[in-house]
Protein backbone atom coordinates (compact mmCIF):
# COMPACT_ATOMS: atom_id res chain seq x y z
CA UNK A 1 0.00 0.00 0.00
CA UNK A 2 1.29 3.13 -0.71
CA UNK A 3 0.00 4.84 2.03
CA UNK A 4 3.06 4.52 4.15
CA UNK A 5 5.19 5.82 1.33
CA UNK A 6 6.98 9.40 2.40
CA UNK A 7 7.21 11.71 -0.46
CA UNK A 8 5.08 10.11 -3.23
CA UNK A 9 2.80 12.87 -3.22
CA UNK A 10 5.23 15.22 -5.53
CA UNK A 11 8.01 15.70 -7.29
CA UNK A 12 9.40 18.19 -4.56
CA UNK A 13 9.41 16.71 -1.40
CA UNK A 14 11.30 13.40 -1.26
CA UNK A 15 14.89 14.68 -1.32
CA UNK A 16 14.11 17.19 1.60
CA UNK A 17 12.49 14.76 3.92
CA UNK A 18 15.55 12.03 3.51
CA UNK A 19 17.68 14.75 4.51
CA UNK A 20 15.76 16.40 7.29
CA UNK A 21 15.86 15.27 11.24
CA UNK A 22 12.20 15.45 11.85
CA UNK A 23 9.37 14.54 9.78
CA UNK A 24 6.06 16.01 10.59
CA UNK A 25 2.36 15.90 9.56
CA UNK A 26 0.52 18.45 10.92
CA UNK A 27 -3.31 17.62 9.38
CA UNK A 28 -4.56 14.36 10.04
CA UNK A 29 -7.85 12.48 10.91
CA UNK A 30 -9.10 10.09 12.52
CA UNK A 31 -12.40 7.28 13.34
CA UNK A 32 -13.02 10.05 15.63
CA UNK A 33 -14.33 11.78 13.12
CA UNK A 34 -14.47 10.75 9.49
CA UNK A 35 -10.97 9.01 9.01
CA UNK A 36 -10.95 5.27 8.37
CA UNK A 37 -8.12 4.50 10.66
CA UNK A 38 -8.57 4.86 14.99
CA UNK A 39 -6.15 7.15 16.83
CA UNK A 40 -3.74 4.01 17.11
CA UNK A 41 -3.65 2.50 13.71
CA UNK A 42 -3.43 6.22 12.64
CA UNK A 43 -0.26 7.10 14.63
CA UNK A 44 1.15 3.08 14.34
CA UNK A 45 1.30 4.07 10.26
CA UNK A 46 2.69 7.47 10.95
CA UNK A 47 5.53 5.91 13.10
CA UNK A 48 5.88 3.21 10.28
CA UNK A 49 6.22 6.18 7.68
CA UNK A 50 8.84 7.18 9.70
CA UNK A 51 7.37 10.48 10.98
CA UNK A 52 8.30 11.54 14.73
CA UNK A 53 5.45 14.02 14.72
CA UNK A 54 2.09 14.13 14.52
CA UNK A 55 -1.04 16.59 14.80
CA UNK A 56 -4.88 14.90 15.43
CA UNK A 57 -6.69 17.36 13.85
CA UNK A 58 -10.58 15.41 14.10
CA UNK A 59 -13.34 17.43 12.99
CA UNK A 60 -15.50 18.98 15.93
CA UNK A 61 -13.90 16.41 18.36
CA UNK A 62 -10.91 15.75 20.45
CA UNK A 63 -11.90 12.36 21.30
CA UNK A 64 -8.88 10.43 19.69
CA UNK A 65 -6.62 12.72 21.47
CA UNK A 66 -5.80 10.07 24.24
CA UNK A 67 -5.43 7.12 22.50
CA UNK A 68 -3.37 8.92 20.08
CA UNK A 69 -1.47 10.15 22.73
CA UNK A 70 -1.10 6.72 24.68
CA UNK A 71 0.13 4.98 21.37
CA UNK A 72 2.61 7.58 20.47
CA UNK A 73 4.54 7.32 24.01
CA UNK A 74 5.33 4.02 23.36
CA UNK A 75 6.60 4.54 19.58
CA UNK A 76 7.88 7.51 20.05
CA UNK A 77 5.88 9.80 17.76
CA UNK A 78 4.64 13.10 19.40
CA UNK A 79 1.35 14.28 19.09
CA UNK A 80 -0.14 17.63 19.39
CA UNK A 81 -3.34 17.77 20.61
CA UNK A 82 -5.41 19.49 17.58
CA UNK A 83 -8.68 19.95 15.67
CA UNK A 84 -10.21 20.84 12.58
CA UNK A 85 -13.86 23.31 12.94
CA UNK A 86 -16.11 23.44 10.15
CA UNK A 87 -17.18 27.17 9.15
CA UNK A 88 -19.91 29.16 7.67
CA UNK A 89 -18.20 32.05 5.57
CA UNK A 90 -20.87 34.87 5.28
CA UNK A 91 -20.45 34.40 0.95
CA UNK A 92 -21.97 31.15 1.12
CA UNK A 93 -18.98 28.88 1.35
CA UNK A 94 -17.00 26.93 3.69
CA UNK A 95 -13.97 27.37 5.87
CA UNK A 96 -11.70 25.21 8.42
CA UNK A 97 -9.70 26.22 11.09
CA UNK A 98 -7.46 24.06 12.83
CA UNK A 99 -6.00 24.72 16.37
CA UNK A 100 -2.92 23.53 17.82
CA UNK A 101 -1.95 22.69 21.59
CA UNK A 102 -5.31 22.45 22.76
CA UNK A 103 -6.25 22.52 26.46
CA UNK A 104 -8.55 20.29 25.28
CA UNK A 105 -10.08 19.22 28.57
CA UNK A 106 -11.33 22.24 28.94
CA UNK A 107 -14.92 22.39 29.86
CA UNK A 108 -16.19 25.55 28.54
CA UNK A 109 -14.30 24.68 25.16
CA UNK A 110 -15.50 20.65 25.18
CA UNK A 111 -19.02 22.16 26.02
CA UNK A 112 -18.93 24.21 22.61
CA UNK A 113 -17.98 21.11 20.78
CA UNK A 114 -20.75 18.99 22.39
CA UNK A 115 -22.91 21.98 20.75
CA UNK A 116 -21.80 21.91 17.14
CA UNK A 117 -21.80 18.28 16.69
CA UNK A 118 -25.61 18.42 18.46
CA UNK A 119 -27.11 21.10 16.03
CA UNK A 120 -25.36 19.36 13.21
CA UNK A 121 -26.92 16.12 14.31
CA UNK A 122 -30.27 17.85 14.78
CA UNK A 123 -29.83 18.31 11.16
CA UNK A 124 -28.85 15.33 10.25
CA UNK A 125 -32.19 13.66 11.19
CA UNK A 126 -34.05 17.16 9.66
CA UNK A 127 -32.58 16.02 6.68
CA UNK A 128 -33.58 12.19 6.82
CA UNK A 129 -36.88 13.32 8.23
CA UNK A 130 -37.95 15.31 5.21
CA UNK A 131 -36.74 12.83 2.77
CA UNK A 132 -38.81 10.54 4.14
CA UNK A 133 -41.69 12.96 3.72
CA UNK A 134 -41.34 12.75 0.02
CA UNK A 135 -41.09 8.78 0.03
CA UNK A 136 -37.42 7.77 0.66
CA UNK A 137 -37.00 4.78 3.05
CA UNK A 138 -33.85 5.58 5.02
CA UNK A 139 -33.61 5.56 8.57
CA UNK A 140 -31.82 7.84 11.23
CA UNK A 141 -30.18 4.41 12.89
CA UNK A 142 -28.54 3.35 9.64
CA UNK A 143 -27.30 7.38 8.91
CA UNK A 144 -26.20 7.07 12.48
CA UNK A 145 -24.59 3.92 12.11
CA UNK A 146 -22.74 4.70 8.67
CA UNK A 147 -21.06 8.07 10.69
CA UNK A 148 -18.62 6.86 13.16
CA UNK A 149 -18.05 9.95 14.42
CA UNK A 150 -19.64 12.88 13.41
CA UNK A 151 -22.85 12.66 11.30
CA UNK A 152 -23.14 14.89 7.89
CA UNK A 153 -24.85 15.11 4.69
CA UNK A 154 -22.04 12.18 2.93
CA UNK A 155 -23.30 9.80 5.50
CA UNK A 156 -27.11 10.39 4.16
CA UNK A 157 -25.58 10.32 0.91
CA UNK A 158 -24.36 6.85 1.73
CA UNK A 159 -27.72 5.40 2.65
CA UNK A 160 -29.60 6.99 -0.33
CA UNK A 161 -26.67 5.05 -2.22
CA UNK A 162 -27.87 1.41 -0.56
CA UNK A 163 -31.18 2.11 -0.90
CA UNK A 164 -30.94 2.84 -4.78
CA UNK A 165 -32.04 6.18 -4.53
CA UNK A 166 -28.36 7.55 -5.72
CA UNK A 167 -25.65 6.34 -7.89
CA UNK A 168 -22.95 8.23 -6.01
CA UNK A 169 -22.52 10.62 -3.71
CA UNK A 170 -22.10 13.70 -5.98
CA UNK A 171 -25.39 12.45 -7.54
CA UNK A 172 -27.35 12.05 -4.04
CA UNK A 173 -26.62 15.61 -3.16
CA UNK A 174 -27.33 16.59 -6.73
CA UNK A 175 -30.89 15.41 -6.61
CA UNK A 176 -31.73 15.06 -2.48
CA UNK A 177 -29.51 17.18 -0.48
CA UNK A 178 -28.18 20.27 -2.00
CA UNK A 179 -29.52 23.69 -1.85
CA UNK A 180 -33.12 23.29 -3.16
CA UNK A 181 -33.16 20.04 -3.44
CA UNK A 182 -35.94 17.89 -1.31
CA UNK A 183 -33.42 17.08 1.13
CA UNK A 184 -31.84 20.34 2.43
CA UNK A 185 -31.83 21.69 5.28
CA UNK A 186 -29.80 24.77 5.81
CA UNK A 187 -26.85 24.64 8.82
CA UNK A 188 -26.20 25.86 11.34
CA UNK A 189 -24.12 28.93 11.36
CA UNK A 190 -20.20 29.09 13.29
CA UNK A 191 -18.45 32.16 11.44
CA UNK A 192 -14.60 31.01 11.44
CA UNK A 193 -13.94 34.15 13.93
CA UNK A 194 -16.04 32.12 16.68
CA UNK A 195 -13.95 29.03 15.83
CA UNK A 196 -10.73 31.21 16.26
CA UNK A 197 -11.74 32.40 19.11
CA UNK A 198 -13.10 29.28 20.68
CA UNK A 199 -9.19 27.52 19.91
CA UNK A 200 -7.64 30.93 21.36
CA UNK A 201 -10.13 30.47 24.77
CA UNK A 202 -8.97 26.75 25.30
CA UNK A 203 -4.94 28.19 24.66
CA UNK A 204 -4.77 26.96 21.50
CA UNK A 205 -2.87 27.88 17.98
CA UNK A 206 -5.09 28.46 15.20
CA UNK A 207 -4.61 28.20 11.40
CA UNK A 208 -6.89 28.83 8.93
CA UNK A 209 -6.99 25.41 7.01
CA UNK A 210 -6.77 24.80 3.25
CA UNK A 211 -7.13 28.28 2.06
CA UNK A 212 -5.85 28.39 -1.35
CA UNK A 213 -9.29 28.62 -2.65
CA UNK A 214 -10.94 31.16 -0.70
CA UNK A 215 -12.03 34.24 -2.66
CA UNK A 216 -12.24 36.74 -0.35
CA UNK A 217 -9.48 35.01 1.93
CA UNK A 218 -6.76 37.99 0.73
CA UNK A 219 -8.72 41.40 1.28
CA UNK A 220 -11.25 40.15 3.74
CA UNK A 221 -10.98 36.99 5.40
CA UNK A 222 -7.45 36.83 6.58
CA UNK A 223 -7.38 40.31 7.48
CA UNK A 224 -10.77 39.56 10.38
CA UNK A 225 -9.38 36.13 10.85
CA UNK A 226 -5.94 38.08 12.16
CA UNK A 227 -7.95 40.60 14.17
CA UNK A 228 -9.92 37.73 15.73
CA UNK A 229 -6.48 36.24 16.86
CA UNK A 230 -5.49 34.00 14.23
CA UNK A 231 -1.98 32.91 14.52
CA UNK A 232 -1.21 30.33 11.70
CA UNK A 233 -2.34 29.69 7.74
CA UNK A 234 -2.17 26.42 5.95
CA UNK A 235 0.57 26.67 3.68
CA UNK A 236 2.13 23.11 2.57
CA UNK A 237 -1.23 21.30 2.33
CA UNK A 238 -1.82 18.30 1.38
CA UNK A 239 -1.16 18.37 -2.85
CA UNK A 240 -0.97 22.66 -3.72
CA UNK A 241 1.05 22.73 -6.08
CA UNK A 242 4.80 24.89 -5.26
CA UNK A 243 3.34 28.27 -6.87
CA UNK A 244 0.48 27.59 -4.37
CA UNK A 245 2.87 27.36 -1.76
CA UNK A 246 4.83 30.21 -2.63
CA UNK A 247 1.91 32.46 -2.37
CA UNK A 248 0.31 31.54 0.95
CA UNK A 249 4.01 31.85 2.42
CA UNK A 250 4.45 34.88 1.56
CA UNK A 251 0.76 36.13 2.54
CA UNK A 252 1.61 34.01 5.93
CA UNK A 253 4.83 36.36 6.20
CA UNK A 254 3.40 39.26 6.09
CA UNK A 255 0.54 38.94 8.56
CA UNK A 256 3.05 36.84 10.83
CA UNK A 257 1.41 33.40 10.57
CA UNK A 258 2.66 30.35 11.32
CA UNK A 259 2.60 28.76 7.71
CA UNK A 260 1.60 25.74 9.10
CA UNK A 261 0.72 22.13 6.73
CA UNK A 262 0.30 18.18 6.36
CA UNK A 263 -1.52 16.08 4.44
CA UNK A 264 -5.03 15.95 5.77
CA UNK A 265 -5.07 12.31 5.35
CA UNK A 266 -8.16 10.45 6.01
CA UNK A 267 -7.55 6.79 4.82
CA UNK A 268 -6.94 5.42 1.49
CA UNK A 269 -9.06 6.32 -1.45
CA UNK A 270 -9.97 9.54 0.19
CA UNK A 271 -7.74 11.89 -0.05
CA UNK A 272 -4.68 12.20 -2.71
CA UNK A 273 -1.77 12.69 -0.31
CA UNK A 274 -0.82 9.83 2.02
CA UNK A 275 0.25 10.81 5.61
CA UNK A 276 3.43 12.05 6.16
CA UNK A 277 3.31 12.60 1.98
CA UNK A 278 3.78 16.64 2.22
CA UNK A 279 6.67 17.98 3.29
CA UNK A 280 6.11 20.55 6.13
CA UNK A 281 9.31 22.12 7.22
CA UNK A 282 10.23 21.11 10.81
CA UNK A 283 10.85 24.71 12.04
CA UNK A 284 6.89 25.07 11.86
CA UNK A 285 6.35 23.08 14.64
CA UNK A 286 8.96 24.41 17.05
CA UNK A 287 7.00 27.94 16.05
CA UNK A 288 3.85 26.18 16.53
CA UNK A 289 5.01 25.18 20.29
CA UNK A 290 6.85 28.23 20.89
CA UNK A 291 3.40 30.10 19.96
CA UNK A 292 1.56 27.33 22.46
CA UNK A 293 4.24 28.45 25.09
CA UNK A 294 3.33 31.88 24.71
CA UNK A 295 -0.41 31.77 24.89
CA UNK A 296 0.00 29.58 28.01
CA UNK A 297 1.37 31.83 29.99
CA UNK A 298 -0.97 34.47 29.76
CA UNK A 299 -4.68 33.77 31.16
CA UNK A 300 -7.17 32.08 28.41
CA UNK A 301 -9.74 34.79 27.22
CA UNK A 302 -13.16 33.51 28.03
CA UNK A 303 -15.15 32.63 25.23
CA UNK A 304 -18.80 30.96 24.88
CA UNK A 305 -20.19 29.46 21.48
CA UNK A 306 -23.31 31.37 20.81
CA UNK A 307 -24.90 29.35 17.62
CA UNK A 308 -27.49 31.36 15.43
CA UNK A 309 -30.98 29.48 15.76
CA UNK A 310 -31.62 26.83 12.62
CA UNK A 311 -33.80 28.45 10.50
ZN1 LIG B 1 -10.69 20.64 6.14
ZN1 LIG C 1 -8.88 18.02 7.52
Amino acid sequence: MSDTNLGVAGGDTTSHVDRLPRRIDLHTHSTASDGLYTPAELVRMASTAGLDLIALTDHDSTAGIDEAHATGAGLGVSVVAGIEINTDLPSGGVAHVLGYHLDWRHDAFQGALEELRAARERRAIRMVEKLNQVGLDITWARVRALAQGAVGRPHIAQALIEKGRATSVSDAFDRWLSKGRPGFVPRVRVLPEDAVRLIRGARGVPSLAHPAYIQTLEDDLLPRLVAAGLLGLETYYGEYPPETVERLKGLADRHGLIPTGGSDYHGPGLHPTPLGGRFVPPEVAERLGQAAEELRQAPAPGFALELPEEE
